[in-house]
């Protein structure tokens, strides 16, 4: 086997697609089991048979994990596989029966919850307190079974339906560019490659040719956005919330004080981030930077790649360097093969890292091609592992379901430890340039550019609510503003880029309102972690991977406290900028 594919046959018994289908068709039947036992009955629960119950959906979640995730993973790995296929559309229906088999356990668990909430502080349910605590919390805000079913079926044919425009689009538009002069026809997923070439005219290019082929059905995108404001504004008002933000805090486990406080830091923070971009424009021998040259590499970059075999070694140590622990579990996952770098046809693009409760570890997917970018996502989805292997030995596994916040704190820390390691490894000023920018240049984009997307959210539901019309260029409009209150004066932009919102699948995925500023919050969290952590040195080792072992057991205002800090207040935040402001700092030693 080849050292940088993965060995899916760990996850299940027998890797036989006719035996893997029955064990999908048990699931869907112990589920209808299981329903049959609870239907009617949750109301009557007392804590022993909350216990029960609790217990029971673990355990059945347990029970078919490795046959899950092994279909989904093997469907990743070739999506033109037939068996594949097949596995991967059989998980899917099952796992959609099974979770409508057991959907009205959630709400009578929530009813119940509301009439008897003394439950949530029952010794017996300790292990499962701020489960309870957040089912509580989320009580108030349902509605009856039919009316969930009937929001259910409405989105299908609503905003599903748009979201699935969104993407069709995009996979099946196809887009002009002149290559070395040569007239090239590429799809969505190729073009977009051309943003971070070398050659600045390509990028130029590139970005005019996509967001002026957005720009030209601006009709269809403002259609759909406007749709699904006015949706969410409307299923808010039946679920009594009080603001359009309020249903992403609840599934963010998060206050309304703590993103203000946040969001505060990030405003009075954009002159940091613009000093940053001014350093990269001279770094790149422009007077100021064009929107096509944010996150393009450096031009004397050194143009090096690294083996399979030496990013293994650079990760492990830089891993290992913090916590020989942690270091070992890193290895783990390159000696068990739970990592696949190779690069093939029929893999899904990106990079993902997978946990495996019932392992105790977890898989990764990434096609690796030795660029210093591919040694940054490995560390990042490493650090996805190290998360998994600290909560599944700490925690059961409901206590596993991360908040996005909490989610990317070990992923973006690790990528800080391998800065560190790269930093004391390179050979010259032009090596940390390169690794410098690329930290400085994705902390710009999860926190500022993301927190843009955040502002001009609000302002599209602050216009409804001032009976405004949100037509295409109401909305570009919209875009422009939240996105110059953070660049300021130091990015010149395309006036094609006005159509940037458009391509954003976030925005029209269901569920998914306000889905940008956990994005921010784990920036900053995680820089003011690494603050703290070059302050304190060993002694504050333990304290990460207590949080890390904290699974979504406890909230991360309460995990923060533990680090003797309050998320509502804005100092905590403005120690992640300082952290990014020591990069920039570091950055201007080298010219
Ligand atoms: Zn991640």
């Amino acid at each position: 086997m080849s050292e940088a594919k993965w060995d899916l046959g760990q996850l299940v018994e027998s890797t036989d697609p006719e035996r893997i289908m029955k064990e999908l068709d048990k699931m869907v039947d112990t589920s209808a089991r299981l329903a049959e036992r609870y239907r009617d009955k949750v109301s009557e629960l007392d804590a022993k048979g909350v216990l029960e119950l609790l217990e029971t959906m673990d355990t059945l979640a347990l029970r078919y994990e490795g046959v899950v995730i092994y279909c989904q993973l093997l469907y990743s790995a070739d999506t033109t596989d037939p068996v594949a296929k097949q596995l991967n559309d059989a998980v899917l229906k099952a796992s959609t029966k099974a979770r409508q088999h057991l959907a009205f356990v959630d709400i009578d668990l929530s009813r119940l919850l509301q009439s008897f909430p003394h439950l949530v502080e029952e010794p017996t349910l300790s292990e499962f307190k701020h489960a309870l605590e957040r089912q509580l919390l989320r009580a108030p805000h349902l509605l009856s079974e039919t009316e969930e079913r009937l929001i259910m079926t409405k989105d299908q044919n609503g905003i599903h339906a748009w979201s699935q425009l969104q993407r069709e689009w995009l996979s099946t538009r196809s887009f002009t560019l002149e290559v070395e002069g040569e007239s090239k026809t590429l799809p969505y997923g190729q073009i977009i490659g051309y943003y971070s070439n070398p050659d600045r005219e390509l990028r130029r290019s590139a970005n005019q040719e996509v967001y002026g082929k957005l720009g030209q059905d601006e009709t269809i995108w403002s259609s759909a956005l406007r749709a699904i404001c006015d949706d969410h504004v409307q299923t808010s008002t039946w679920r009594r919330f009080g603001s359009p933000l309020d249903h992403s805090l609840l599934v963010n486990d998060l206050e309304r004080k703590h993103v203000d406080a946040l969001m505060a830091a990030i405003r009075n923070g954009t002159g940091v981030y613009r000093r940053y971009l001014w350093t990269k424009a001279r770094l790149m021998g422009l007077p100021k930077l064009a929107n096509w040259d944010i996150v393009a590499p450096l031009p004397n970059a050194p143009d090096e790649t690294h083996s399979w075999s030496e990013a293994r070694r650079i990760i492990v140590s830089a891993y290992a360097g913090f916590d020989p622990q942690i270091g070992r579990w890193v290895e783990d996952m390159y000696k068990s093969h739970r990592l696949d770098g190779e690069v093939r046809k029929g893999k899904v693009s990106g990079a993902f890292c997978q946990d495996w409760y019932n392992g105790k570890s977890a898989f990764i997917l990434q096609s690796f091609n030795g660029r210093l970018d591919d040694l940054y996502t490995q560390a990042h989805e490493q650090g996805h592992a190290v998360h998994a292997y600290l909560s599944s030995r700490a925690q059961r596994p409901s206590n596993c379901a991360l908040s996005m916040c909490i989610a990317e704190c070990g992923s973006i820390f690790g990528e800080l430890l391998l800065t560190d390691k790269l930093l004391s490894e390179a050979k010259g000023d032009e090596e940390r340039q390169a690794v410098l920018c690329q930290v400085l240049d994705g902390f710009g984009m999860a926190a500022f550019q993301v927190s843009a997307r955040y502002f001009f959210e609000w302002s599209l539901y602050d216009t409804l609510s001032e009976g405004g019309f949100l037509d295409a260029e109401r909305i570009a409009s919209l875009w422009t503003k939240a996105r110059d209150d953070i660049y300021g004066d130091a990015v010149d932009w395309l006036p094609e880029m006005k159509w940037e919102w458009t391509m954003k699948m976030h925005y029209y995925i269901a569920g998914l309102r306000f889905y940008n500023y956990p994005y921010v919050f784990a920036q900053l969290f995680v820089f003011a972690l690494y603050r703290l952590y070059k302050e304190q040195g060993p002694a504050f080792v333990p304290k990460v991977k207590a949080l890390l072992s904290a699974g979504s057991s406890r909230s991360a205002a309460d995990l923060a406290m533990e680090f003797g800090f309050d998320l509502s207040e804005e100092a905590f935040w403005q120690k992640g900028i300082a952290q990014a402001e020591e990069f920039i700092d570091q950055l201007e030693r080298t010219i």
